[in-house]
């Protein structure tokens, strides 16, 4: 599913429907603490899972994004190849797809035009890890991350010194700009910069945008997205895990991160044991949404580490997300006012996901994650932490 269309009603989502609903929404407990009995009110550690379901390996999982990409990863998983191979092979179709602006090529740029990534590998049989953050002008950085893994005996590298490292393995140097990204930015820039303005709300606004985007039914589609995540910067990620037949498990996360932000600002993508975490033993979990939420609990550790003592994958990351929600004393006007997802697999070929509202981006849209389990890749629903903002069921 294309982050655009997700995108599209994400501004809506929050904006429109905060004040409907809120009041309503926080009288229940997750369905994954009222099946298991557990209390979402978290940080207290380990309680009884629910029973578990069957697994099934191999399998390979990530975001909603990643649905047309899962299939690559699966066919390596399927001759027996690794699975770190398995997942960056996926996500690498995800970085090289410029109509995907949340992750490699294409991705919306930092405040000052520039495209910025981050990203990280774990490889469960070795245990190892590698990542990468703030690299400007490379764009398969999930594989730039293995290569540090494999290549250094660091484990993280950033910058410049993560670009000059990439171009000496031999990555290419490109403009990771895309036409649609460079005129999203160009209207951001418009509206906020005191040096360009006028502002959104001034009557100039108008034909400064028709010098940036043209008369036609795409540009003035692009423009109408680029009002919205001017307003609302948007996030974005393909978190991607695998484990194989055997029980090896191997994890990436890779990231465009917020747009507009400040040079340099790093997100949870990158940050071993809060974007990606696996043990071999156990699983592995990933993230997308406000990653300064996730980095604040470590959640992809967290997870990890509440499957070890039992939990389903799915109880493990809603009571992440539960933590998350503490943060906030589970002020609902507060949460309303970003996104954040959990997903995970453990060795026995379970998977769940959890979201923090039961709509995700789209407000007439489920939260999903995309799922492939030898037989075809399909989006499945996440467990919401709470219900959809402007309902009360
Ligand atoms: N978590 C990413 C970050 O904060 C962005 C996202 O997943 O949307 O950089």
């Amino acid at each position: 599913m294309s982050l655009w269309s997700r995108r599209k009603f994400f501004l809506t989502s929050l904006a429109g429907s905060a004040a409907a609903g809120i009041a309503n929404l926080f009288e229940r407990t997750t369905p994954a603490a009222a099946a298991s009995g557990l209390t979402p009110s978290v940080g207290n550690g380990v309680r009884p899972a629910a029973p578990a379901a069957q697994g099934k390996r191999p399998l390979i999982i990530s975001s909603a994004n990643g649905v047309n990409a899962l299939g690559r990863g699966m066919d390596i998983l399927k001759k027996g190849g690794d699975t770190l191979d398995a997942v960056v092979a996926a996500v690498t179709i995800v970085e090289d797809d410029p109509n995907d602006d949340s992750v490699g090529y294409g991705g919306l740029p930092n405040e000052q035009g520039e495209v910025e990534l981050d990203a990280s590998v774990m490889h469960g049989p070795t245990h190892r890890a590698g990542s990468v953050a703030s690299v400007r002008r490379i764009k398969n950085v999930s594989r730039l991350a293995k290569t540090v893994m494999e290549r250094t005996n660091h484990v993280m590298i950033v910058g410049d010194g993560a670009r000059r490292f990439a171009v000496d393995e031999g990555f290419e140097e490109m403009n990771l700009l895309t036409e649609h990204s460079r005129k999203i930015w160009l209207a951001w820039k418009a509206s906020t910069s005191f040096n360009w303005r006028p502002g959104i709300d001034s009557p100039e606004w108008k034909d400064k945008m028709s010098s940036i985007f043209e008369d036609t039914p795409e540009d003035q589609a692009l423009l109408a997205y680029a009002q919205r995540v001017i307003t609302d910067p948007p996030t974005g990620t393909i978190p991607c895990m695998a484990v194989n037949e055997k029980g090896d498990i191997s994890a990436t996360t890779t990231t465009s991160g917020l747009a507009w932000k400040i040079p340099g600002r790093v997100g949870d993508s990158p940050i071993i044991g809060a974007g990606c975490y696996v043990d071999n033993e156990v699983g592995a979990a990933g993230s997308t949404g406000k990653g300064e939420e996730n980095i604040k609990i470590c959640g992809g550790h967290t997870i990890v580490e509440m499957m070890r003592k039992g939990m389903s994958p799915k109880d493990a990351c809603l009571e992440a997300m539960a933590r998350v929600a503490r943060n906030y004393s589970n002020d609902k006007k507060k949460l309303a006012t970003f996104h954040i997802y959990f997903y995970a697999i453990n060795k026995d070929g379970q998977h769940g996901a959890a979201s923090l509202w039961r709509n995700g981006y789209e407000p007439s849209k489920r939260a999903m994650y995309a799922v492939h389990d030898g037989t075809e890749s399909k989006l499945v629903e996440c467990a919401p932490y709470l219900d959809e903002i402007g309902t009360s069921d």
